[in-house]
């Protein structure tokens, strides 16, 4: 088994990272080459900016190349309690920029030609116990009526329709969501870029940052230093770097996959009759989806651990025995990849965006980004143009989280009060 990201191991890389060292002046540096950054370079470069992309690793092998490959519509939360939270046009239009973030998916994925299995093939949400049912179908109507008709509740005895599992008492059907290869997408979205005429540097990790007169930046790499008129921060869950004050704000958590050995038609029908993105409605759930190739990609939580190939290989046991207890049908089928990666969450699982101190930023994704962070690249190119209502985000309060700086000593705790709510509640 590799413990190595699927979608990473089965596209080609990147080929035109810039040379040379990182100098000279630039009007955008972008820190991050993942889908955020990558798809901010190619809007700024579009409209006719120098820039520079500085990525610490490789071009889209964080998050954006190690998640579960869902592009999925709708907020993380149910848009009722959202609605009750925020005010009714406030959470239409969190809502509303999901649907937005998986059209401008399908949008650049068509206008560059990326080949990379782009498919708008719906998610099912699965009721993980009577009362996760009867708290969906409660927000239903109003999840319907005011925001995504294109939604269907589905009650236990139809459940078989779309899984091949008695584990589930009900679930929500958005027809909106998509699925892609996210490797393929990755390095589509860098040549694009590069093609707009941004420069994408690898190993040039960002260690310092400094303001000059008027408005701009020396940007200090581990390549060089070179000068920007503006910056986006783009570093997701990173804990590398200057910047304190988003680290303060966003928590890194692990989540980790196992991807199968490619599957007969007979056993995919089994399992997913109709090939959505699937999530499950626990605190620590999961999330799966069947792969390009015909392999079942089976994501969860697992534990709260950081990701590394011990912890990663520890995590896929765990996912294992809960794909088993859905799926029992699979019993003894090959596990050929097994990774993990962080997700950055913030304290309400939104996501943030706009301008702190200078520094245009869009992070805190919160699992449920790989829509999101190619909108908000986009969107935020918009933004540092001067255009701040381009911001879906912008009226979001952002408070630093209490205890919240260096390793996050807190997440077992955390780990253990979701793993008791997933049992009582
Ligand atoms: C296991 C897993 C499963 C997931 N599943 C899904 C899913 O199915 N659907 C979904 O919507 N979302 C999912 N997500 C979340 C989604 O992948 C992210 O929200 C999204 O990819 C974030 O993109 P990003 O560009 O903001 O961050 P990243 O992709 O993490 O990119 C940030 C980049 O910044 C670089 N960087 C960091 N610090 C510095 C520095 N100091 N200098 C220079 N560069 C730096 C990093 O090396 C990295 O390449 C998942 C995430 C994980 C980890």
């Amino acid at each position: 088994m590799k413990l190595d990201s699927y979608w990473l191991d089965t596209s080609t890389r990147f080929a035109g990272v810039a040379q040379g060292p990182v100098e000279g002046r630039v009007d955008v540096a972008v820190i991050g080459a993942g889908f955020t950054g990558l798809s901010a370079a190619l809007a700024l470069a579009r409209r006719g900016a120098s820039v520079a992309v500085l990525e610490a690793g490789q071009v889209a092998a964080g998050a954006s190349g190690r998640n579960g490959g869902h592009v999925n519509n709708g907020t993380a939360h149910d848009y009722a309690g959202l609605a009750d939270k925020l005010g009714q046009e406030h959470a239409l239009s969190l809502y509303r920029a999901f649907d937005d973030a998986v059209d401008t998916v399908e949008r650049i994925v068509r206008e560059e030609q990326i080949a990379c299995d782009f498919r708008r093939s719906g998610k099912i949400k699965l009721a993980a116990k009577p009362a996760h049912y009867e708290s969906i179908a409660r927000g239903f109507e109003r999840l319907n009526r005011e925001c995504d008709p294109e939604t269907e509740l589905l009650p236990r005895e139809r459940v078989r329709e779309e899984i091949g599992s008695d584990a589930f008492h009900g679930a929500l059907l958005y027809r909106k969501s998509a699925m892609m290869h996210m490797g393929k997408f990755g390095a589509g979205l860098a040549d694009a870029a590069t093609r707009a005429g941004a420069r994408i540097f690898e190993q040039a990790g960002v260690t310092g940052l400094t303001r000059l007169a008027g408005a701009a930046h020396r940007v200090t790499t581990a390549r060089g230093t070179l000068e920007a008129g503006q910056v986006l921060v783009a570093t997701g869950p990173s804990r590398e770097g200057p910047f304190a004050w988003f680290r303060r704000r966003v928590v890194p958590v692990g989540s980790f996959i196992v991807v199968t050995e490619p599957l007969s038609p007979a056993q995919l029908d089994s399992i997913m009759p109709t090939r959505r993105t699937a999530t499950t409605t626990q605190h620590i759930g999961n999330y799966f989806r069947i792969s390009p190739d015909d392999r079942l990609i089976w994501g969860g939580r697992a534990r709260f651990a950081f990701s590394n190939p011990t912890e990663d290989s520890r995590s896929g046991e765990v996912l294992r025995e809960q794909l088993m207890a859905v799926f029992p049908q699979l019993a003894g089928v090959r596990f050929d990849y097994c990774w993990g990666g962080l997700v950055d969450i913030t304290e309400d699982r939104l996501p943030r965006a706009g301008e702190h101190d200078g520094l245009f930023y869009a992070m805190g994704l919160s699992g449920h980004g790989a829509q999101m962070s190619v909108h908000l690249g986009q969107q935020m190119a918009r933004v540092m143009g001067g255009e701040a209502e381009a911001n879906p985000f912008r009226k979001l309060p952002w408070r630093a989280l209490p205890f919240n700086w260096g390793t996050p000593w807190f997440l077992p705790l955390v780990g253990a009060y979701y793993r008791y709510k997933d049992r009582v509640g």
